[in-house]
């Protein structure tokens, strides 16, 4: 498939090209809020990938584009002309109108439209920095960014691609991987549900792999979870802290 040996890719004692064993994920960062202007944001490093992503609402819609019974998500997922290593063109391609809706759709369960009607939430995704997996970072910045703007959810949503080298299955492919290897199989879940709000695939898994592979994006999906709930923390248990002290409720 790819232009470079599967043993480049996965050496004999299973060490990837990167150092990572085949469980182990790319170092992952939140941080909530970056953005003093958005209802709600987040920046996500997910190994070199760097994703803001910006909330604008909930607002109320337009008339033309208002539902009585529920509010409307909208995503825009775009990557900048700098974020690859082939410059990308800065106008809107046919990849991102895709995977925008691909966000979208991994987004949409977890998010209580019926609370919101008649209002709308804008999603902008900006890829600053690509390297493979960046629909999934970009679903973990997004769902950040919705909880940091307020919007009512059922969970927060957590994603990763699980790939497969040298006929190994290994979690969160980084862009060698994804290009040279023999599988590309993004995941997102609701993870205290346990849902899963998006399986896309490339390439040939067998059933079992299937099964293998959602069991192993399971795992790192709590663990990168954990990181996005921490994150929420840190940012909402100082004001928290603040709001109590005015409040007089420890006097
Ligand atoms: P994902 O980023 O979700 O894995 P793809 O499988 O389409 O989505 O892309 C894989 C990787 O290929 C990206 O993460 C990025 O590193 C790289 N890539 C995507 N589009 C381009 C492009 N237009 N030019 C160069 N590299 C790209």
């Amino acid at each position: 498939m790819g232009k470079i040996a599967q043993e480049s890719l996965l050496s004999d004692d299973g060490v990837r090209s990167d150092g990572r064993r085949i469980d182990e994920a790319r170092p992952f960062e939140v941080q909530v809020g970056v953005l003093t202007q958005a209802n709600g944001s987040a920046l996500v490093k997910q190994g070199k990938n760097l994703i803001l992503a910006g909330v604008i609402g909930p607002y109320e819609a337009e008339r033309h584009s208002q539902y009585l019974d529920r509010g409307v998500l909208r995503t825009r997922y775009h990557m900048q002309p700098y974020s690859t290593n082939e410059r990308k063109s800065p106008t809107f391609t046919r990849r991102e109108i895709e995977l925008s809706r691909a966000v979208r759709e991994a987004l949409e369960p977890a998010v209580i439209l019926t609370d919101l009607p008649r209002a709308q939430i804008d999603v902008f995704i900006e890829v600053l920095q690509a390297d493979g997996g960046t629909r999934c970072a970009s679903v973990n910045a997004a769902s950040v960014a919705l909880a940091d703007a307020g919007v009512p959810m059922r969970d927060l949503v957590t994603a990763v691609a699980i790939g497969k080298v040298r006929d190994t299955l290994v979690v969160d492919i980084n862009d060698l991987e994804d290009e040279n290897g023999q599988a590309d199989f993004p995941i997102a879940m609701m993870p205290s549900k346990g849902k899963i709000t998006l399986l896309q695939m490339n390439g040939l898994l067998t059933q079992e792999e299937i099964q293998k592979s959602i069991e192993m994006a399971r795992g790192v999906i709590r663990s990168l979870y954990e990181v996005q709930v921490e994150a929420l923390k840190r940012r909402y248990a100082p004001l928290a802290a603040s709001g109590n002290r005015e409040g007089g409720s420890d006097a």
